[in-house]
């Protein structure tokens, strides 16, 4: 029945997976409080208006991608398709002027109206990082430098090249883009229908399609790197040395730019080849002009994403360690020690595993599926003369000891 799938392009996160996937959060969540990032979380869904606003109507996201609807108050919603417009609405809703530089970690789910391939789902995860109120390029190392520990963490990081380039400031971009009109203009027939509509609208945005006979045409086009100006070259030149000496290796891409309006100056992806199409796990970009297009007071702001599933395909699978230890009763009166024996190694964080039923030969078998390191048994005998039995499910070494001793030597 097509009812009991999950929807397309979405998944079940089972638990072999999750922990995998709580691993990524975890690690980039450690290495963001050591940089000063402070957790946070904004709604999945907000106006319409907050993603159409930043992303820009001719983004890919805004034009094709988004889940919206219409609420029963008849409010025009979407399901967030990224973190930055609403950690920005979030900015200037809760009046956070004062509080910059605003330095917020975020994760959690999005959603995008996508074909589903491997690495490209309609529901997806990711990690976030974002500081808001900081016109510095220190500021664009170091939200970099973040990205590459928590890829070094998780022992991705020479899988991957950081891509760099500068998108310019606005005065760049006024001759940047004369020059992209101009030249596609020469080209037009040439051009997707897609990328006619963006030569009006938005000619930047034909540097990112995706079309076949596009990106021939791209591969010839004028680079911004000739339109900086002496303030934008300088900016770029900055954030160079600052990796250089944050020891962050990357690589300039002139031709890289980002799908989404909003960026100015840097722009940044850490690539791998080992996804296929989706080769692109994290990337972000400065967004100096995003906060005042949504109606709040010019504030710049600089941050990025990653996918947490291309994270996870990416770096190898965690072995989960068997820490817990199963206890045995045999009879009833071994049934209640041992679930008081649960409540105490519990309270003293020892993992426990107690089978809600079972005789002792199923108990010991569900133990060794489960992969706990030891079994602690106890019956009558063991009651009466206040021992219990401890076995290494490992060596099958036995040994009785006394209660008293038993945490002790389970935490050893
Ligand atoms: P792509 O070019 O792959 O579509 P994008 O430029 O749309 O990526 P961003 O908006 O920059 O992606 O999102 C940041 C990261 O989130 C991406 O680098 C990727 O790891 C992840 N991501 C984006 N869209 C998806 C998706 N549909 N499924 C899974 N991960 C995604
Ligand atoms: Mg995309």
């Amino acid at each position: 029945m097509a009812q009991l799938q999950p929807v397309r392009g979405t998944h079940d996160i089972l638990p072999d997976d999750y922990a995998r996937f709580r691993h990524v959060v975890e690690i980039a969540r450690q290495t963001a409080l050591l940089f000063g990032y402070r957790e946070m979380a904004t709604p999945i869904f907000e106006f319409t208006e907050v993603f159409a606003r930043s992303m820009g109507e001719t983004s890919d996201v805004v034009s094709k991608e988004m889940y919206s609807f219409t609420d029963k108050g008849g409010e025009g919603l979407t399901l967030r398709p990224e973190y930055t417009a609403g950690i920005c609405r979030a900015f200037i809703s809760n009046g956070l002027l004062q509080h910059v530089p605003f330095k917020a970690f975020g994760w959690g789910p999005m959603f995008r109206f996508e074909r589903p391939q491997k690495g490209r789902q309609r529901q997806f995860h990711q990690i976030d990082v974002e500081v808001i109120g900081a016109p510095e390029p220190q500021a664009d190392v170091e939200v970099i430098s973040v990205a590459a520990e928590i890829l070094r963490r998780l022992g991705i990081l020479d899988k991957c090249v950081l891509e760099l380039n500068t998108l310019g400031d606005p005065e760049s971009r006024v001759g940047y883009r004369e020059a992209l009109v101009k030249y596609f203009s020469g080209h037009v027939d040439k051009l997707s229908e897609d990328s006619r509509k963006r030569l009006e609208k938005n000619p930047l945005r034909i540097l990112d399609s995706k079309d076949e006979g596009d990106r021939r045409l791209v591969a010839d086009a004028p680079l911004i790197q000739e339109y900086l100006t002496p303030a934008a070259r300088d900016f770029f030149a900055a954030l160079q040395d600052g990796l250089g000496i944050a020891g962050v290796p990357f690589k300039v891409s002139p031709r890289l730019v980002r799908g989404l309006d909003y960026y100015t100056h840097t722009a940044f992806e850490f690539t791998t080849d080992m996804l296929g199409a989706q080769g692109t796990v994290l990337a972000g970009g400065r967004y100096d002009g995003l906060i005042e297009q949504l109606g709040g007071k010019p504030t710049p702001g600089i941050g990025w994403a990653g996918g947490i599933e291309r994270l996870v395909l990416l770096s190898d699978p965690q072995p989960v360690p068997p820490r817990s230890v199963a206890i045995i009763p045999i009879g009833a009166a071994a049934e209640a020690e041992a679930a008081k024996l649960a409540t105490e190694l519990r309270r003293a964080d020892v993992a426990v595993e107690l089978a809600y039923g079972g005789n002792a030969g199923k108990r010991f078998k569900r133990a060794d599926r489960l992969g706990c390191f030891a079994a602690i048994v106890i019956g009558d005998d063991e009651l009466a003369k206040g021992i219990v039995k401890l076995k290494d499910l490992k060596s099958g070494e036995e040994m009785a000891l006394p209660r008293g001793d038993l945490l002790a030597k389970v935490k050893a």
